[in-house]
Formats: structure tokens, C-alpha cells, sequence
């Protein structure tokens, strides 16, 4: 399994910020030690040409953080102190996921170990993300591999707005996303299809609901675009839902088995996941991948 990797673009942030990003090479980490990749299937992402990022996003917009000169208000939607270095962490993450991408049209699967920032908009940023790396994946998709038909699953527990505002009138993406009703972002974009839970769901509602939708799912998808947050996980700080580690297993067993029964690609992204200390969040994106392995790799015993 290929995964692409940007935390080697290490993003120095105040000790009392609250995001954390040494999740990112704790990940990493995680998943050669359990032996989930092998460290050469680890490859560091490379960052997006201003070119293909303007498949998404707005010119104004993007010379704006080149420049940085976005202004104040801009910059704390984003969340993140404005420096070179962030927009170059930005550009690797988004090129991690099209990597991903095109890997799994090759393979079947393949992931990026950052991303999934579902909250950035064509002309702004928002709620941690600076570039919207599904837009851009799924436009560049249409345009240079001439795909017609993109599922986004969007899993993370906060409503990806910015995909929804991107995408949600091109003919050819569906875009599908679960989420906290009362959660971040209070307006919400809609999607193709929202299916919205209250405070503290459990595992036994929010699995019948998603195996509900994927029986109903076109099965002629050219790709799946899987954004795995597990922001959802009961002791995620900024999650509000109350799912198990072992509901999460479930829940990604759900959609990697959808796409290995239909032969669907499917590019994973790591998500939201804000748990403290951080090690459940870690265990919990782990697992995903370890679920993703078994599933495509791992020989039935004979
Ligand atoms: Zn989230």
C-alpha cells in the first residue's frame, strides 16, 4: 500500500495551539513499527504546481498566500499563522492526495497521511485547511484521466463545506458527508447527500445509517475519494459524537469492502481527529490503514 507523506514540511506552531501536528509523523511512525507499510511504500508527497491548484481555487486567492499578503480576517479563518512554510506544507499535502489518486487508478488503493481539508473554499480558507485537495484531485481527475463519475465519501465528523461549495454543482461528483448537526461549520453547504447525527451518537446508529447508504450506492464509480477523520471517536475533543474504536474499525470496513466488492479505486485521506493526548487519534487513523491492507492484501488462509 503507497502512502504519501508531508510531514516532513514540519509547520512550527505556538505551544498553546490547539491543532495537533505531531500526529502527522506520529502516524507515520505507527505504521512501520506495526508493520502496516514497509518504510519504502512511504513516499514523501510532492507539492502542487500554483497551475493545478488554480483547477480549484481562485488566482486572487492563491498569489494572495504566495505573497502573503492575505488579509487579517483571511488568515484567522485559516486558523494557522501565514508563512512560506505553510503554504508550502499545503501545496505538498494537496499533491500527496493527487498522488494518492492516481495510485489507486493504477493499484486499487493508495493514501496520503495528511489532508482532507474539506473546509477550504475556491476563494478562501477555512477551519485549518488552506487548499481544498479533493476539488483539486477530482477536477484535475476529469481533466487529465477523463473521469466521469467521483465519489466523495466524507466521513470526518465535521461537514465539508468547502468541497460542497467547490463542487457541489459539477456534473459527475457526488458528494456524500456524515457529520455532527450541531458541529463546526455552523453553515453548512449541502452535499449531494447529508446525513446529520445529534450530540453523542453511538456506533449502533451511525453504522445502520452508513450501511444504509453505501447498499444504496451506484456501483459504476470510476473512484472513490475517502476522507477518513476520526473526529467522530467519543474522545475527540472538537467531535461531539460518541463512537468506539472499535465503530470506527466497522465503519471502515464498510467503505474499503463497498469498493473491493465493486473494484472501485478508492484514495484515502487522513481527516480531522483532535483527541487528547493524541494517541487514540493516532490508533484510530492507524487502523483505518490497517483495515485498508487486510482488506486488499491479505491472503484468505488456505
Ligand atoms: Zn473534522
Amino acid at each position: 500500500m503507497k502512502l504519501y507523506y508531508s510531514d516532513h514540511y514540519t509547520l512550527p506552531l505556538p505551544s498553546n495551539h490547539r491543532f495537533p501536528m505531531d500526529k502527522y509523523g506520529l502516524v507515520r511512525s505507527s505504521l512501520i513499527s506495526q508493520k502496516i507499510v514497509t518504510p519504502e511504500e512511504l513516499i514523501p508527497a510532492t507539492p502542487l504546481s500554483l497551475e493545478t491548484i488554480a483547477l480549484a481555487h481562485d488566482e486572487s486567492y492563491i498569489q494572495a498566500l504566495i505573497n502573503q499578503t492575505l488579509p487579517e480576517a483571511r488568515r484567522r479563518e485559516i486558523g494557522f499563522p501565514l508563512s512560506e512554510r505553510l503554504v508550502l506544507r499545503s501545496r505538498s499535502s494537496a499533491g500527496g492526495f493527487l498522488e494518492a489518486c492516481q495510485t489507486a487508478l493504477q493499484l486499487g488503493l493508495a493514501g496520503n497521511l495528511s489532508g482532507g481539508t474539506h473546509h477550504a473554499h475556491r476563494d478562501r480558507g477555512e477551519g485549518f485547511c488552506v487548499f481544498n485537495d479533493f476539488a483539486i484531485a477530482s477536477f484535475w481527475l476529469m481533466k487529465y484521466r477523463a473521469l466521469k463519475k467521483i465519489l466523495i465519501l466524507d466521513l470526518d465528523v465535521h461537514q465539508g463545506n468547502g468541497n460542497s461549495s467547490i463542487m457541489g454543482q459539477t456534473p459527475g461528483i457526488d458528494i456524500i458527508s456524515f457529520h455532527g448537526k450541531n458541529n463546526y461549520p455552523y453553515r453548512k453547504v449541502a452535499s449531494s447527500l447529508d446525513v446529520e447525527f445529534n450530540d453523542f451518537t453511538e456506533d449502533s446508529e451511525y453504522l445502520h445509517r452508513l450501511t444504509n447508504v453505501i447498499s444504496g450506492l451506484a456501483t459504476d464509480y470510476q473512484i472513490i475519494l475517502y476522507q477518513a477523520g476520526v473526529d467522530a471517536l467519543k474522545e475527540d475533543t472538537l467531535g461531539k459524537l460518541s463512537l468506539s474504536m472499535e465503530g470506527l474499525r466497522k465503519r471502515d470496513e464498510l467503505v474499503f469492502g463497498f469498493a473491493k466488492s465493486h473494484h472501485i479505486p478508492v484514495a484515502v485521506a487522513l481527516g480531522g481527529g483532535y483527541s487528547k493526548p493524541i494517541d487514540l487519534t493516532v490508533r484510530a487513523h492507524v487502523q483505518t490503514f490497517m483495515v485498508a491492507s487486510d482488506l486488499f492484501y491479505k491472503k484468505p488462509p488456505s
